[in-house]
């Protein structure tokens, strides 16, 4: 009998992900320190926009659009100091700024928070790419004003991609944190834990920050005895998702499990048991006859539990 792991990697299953469509080109190496004054001097540049962590979107009918003009920024609020460069689009430069929350939205723009925005649509995969890497940005340059090593402020440099300390010399680049999600496997079921703050009745893959020092594959043998007490032995990568909160890199596996007793960690999960795929079906369908349900489908959850519910081998 084929086994889930003799399966051949599905080409770019990140592709299918939330937040997995950015386009934009960096120019991470042609930037300098004239980047972002000549990016905003192009009339072309289209403005991310940001009420602390929501985005704005101008909202018309079931479409949304997420880049504005200048001076529609500008009535919206833009507060200049907080614009950094993203990059470059077929249409001209992309950046992204907070604008003041105090100020009232027209109708026509609406503050989103992000899980909304991919859950609901409104923007196109590329847009919402954008959007995942301004917010992960704008939070970062918030967060980093001060240099880590001697405490003395920082300033921007090339438009954005880097923090430097004037004081110690010292660069600080944008932080990325890895993050291990995995659905543990033996044969024809797995593992699914909720966490108190899930909506009622979702169950998802187990996750967990990677240490340094560690491997993929070890921190979701680690993980997953830590949070369901199974130990685990084949590792198989699935696909990743930048995660913009605020500045994650899911990345999915799945894994094989060579225990089957689960003792859940009652500090993180408020339950953890076996799904046969049966049920995990019906919970993807809706059908599931106790309302259970699995994550919705721009998370990477989703991609790998149907990843297991779908598979004919
Ligand atoms: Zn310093």
């Amino acid at each position: 009998m084929p086994s889930f792991f003799d399966q051949t990697t599905p080409a770019e299953a990140s592709q299918y992900n939330g937040f997995a469509g950015n386009r934009l080109d960096r120019l991470s190496e042609a930037r300098d320190e004239s980047s972002l004054a000549a990016a905003t001097a192009d009339p072309r540049a289209r403005y991310l926009l940001f009420a602390e962590e929501r985005a704005l979107i101008a909202v018309n009918g079931e479409a949304g659009i997420a880049a504005f003009e200048r001076p529609a920024a500008e009535r919206l609020g833009l507060l200049a100091d907080s614009l950094v460069l993203l990059g470059a689009a077929a249409e001209g430069p992309c950046l992204a700024g907070l604008v003041d929350e105090q100020r009232d939205l027209p109708d026509t723009v609406k503050a989103i928070d992000l899980r909304s925005l991919a859950s609901q649509g409104l923007l196109n995969a590329d847009d919402l790419g954008a959007i995942a890497q301004a917010r992960s940005m704008l939070a970062w340059h918030a967060n980093h004003q001060f240099c880590a090593r001697c405490g003395k402020p920082t300033l921007m440099r090339g438009g954005g991609v880097r923090r430097d300390c004037p004081a110690c010399s010292a660069q600080h680049f944008p932080r990325v944190d890895p993050v291990a999600i995995m659905l543990t496997i033996e044969g024809e079921r797995c593992v699914m834990g909720r966490q108190a703050h899930f909506a009622p009745g979702m169950y998802s893959a187990l996750a967990g920050f990677i240490e340094p020092g560690e491997t993929i594959e070890d921190a979701v043998r680690r993980e997953t005895l830590e949070e369901a007490g199974i130990e685990i032995g084949r590792v198989r990568y699935h696909s990743s998702q930048p995660w913009p909160f605020v500045s994650s890199l899911m990345i999915g596996c799945h894994c094989e499990a060579l225990t089957s007793d689960i003792s859940p960690d009652e500090s993180e999960l408020e339950d953890c048991r076996w799904f046969d795929r049966a049920e995990v079906r019906a919970m993807i369908a809706g059908s599931h006859p106790g309302g259970l349900v699995v994550p919705p489908r721009m998370a990477i959850a989703n991609r790998l539990i149907c990843a297991f519910a779908d598979w004919d081998g």
